[in-house]
């Protein structure tokens, strides 16, 4: 097994990738993540809240209830020209919401959560938030690991002098396999989820959450 360095992971990060209560007030300049420029107040770094889908509710609107990294569950209103119904098909209960800059708000119906106003900044991703937070975890590990590589499947190791080369997956180029037979075992075996999961924290792992210079986009 490889070993993971779970303090190089990035969405174990609770600055940039905080839990609820850890996000910015509305009505408050949280100097975690705001400055107060010459002319406005504006980020200091990015931000991301992640949590994985329990439920929807509402017929007007798209209101989703997630529960985030420490379990605390929480209304994600949308608010956005179409009330989120562009989103329903991928609406399912055990996949990830992401929201970029999310602040904490207090909805009419007592409930705590986000409210989102730009289609942008929300992203459904198909995949548990263990499985993004495993796959955060995968990224560290290889970024630091100069072990040689494991079929993702059969556990068969590359061994170049014995001719033993892996196949990448083109689509997450991150698990390797000894060959197609075992490609196609792993991808019904849960590598599907498993790849999104990983492409998505390729994603965020290319982007410096550390310095503000524009906002990100989804
Ligand atoms: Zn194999
Ligand atoms: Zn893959």
């Amino acid at each position: 097994m490889l070993e993971t360095k779970t303090s190089d992971s990035l969405l174990r990060n609770n600055v940039n990738f905080p839990t609820f209560s850890d996000l910015p007030h509305e009505y408050h300049v949280d100097p975690t993540y705001y400055v107060e420029g010459p002319y406005r107040i504006v980020p200091r770094q990015h931000w991301c809240f992640l949590g994985e889908i329990v439920g929807s509710y509402g017929l007007f609107r798209v209101l989703l209830r997630v529960k985030d990294k420490c379990g605390q569950v929480v209304t994600i209103g949308l608010y956005t020209d179409d009330r989120g119904h562009t989103l329903t098909p991928q609406i399912k209960p055990g996949h990830t919401v992401a929201v970029l800059y999310g602040e904490q708000h207090s909805f009419l119906d007592m409930t705590v959560g986000i409210r989102v106003e730009e289609p942008s900044i929300i992203k459904i991703i198909p995949c548990s938030l263990e499985q993004l937070l495993k796959a955060s975890d995968d990224v560290a590990a290889c970024n630091s690991n100069t072990q040689s590589r494991c079929c993702g499947s059969c556990g068969k190791e590359e061994n170049t002098s014995h001719n033993t080369h892996l196949l990448l997956c083109s689509r997450c180029k991150q698990t390797s396999y000894c060959g197609e037979a075992c490609q196609k075992q792993a991808w019904v075996d849960g590598h599907k989820a498993d790849c999104k999961a990983l492409v998505w924290v390729q994603w965020c792992a290319a982007r410096n959450w550390g310095v503000f210079d524009g906002y990100f986009n989804f």
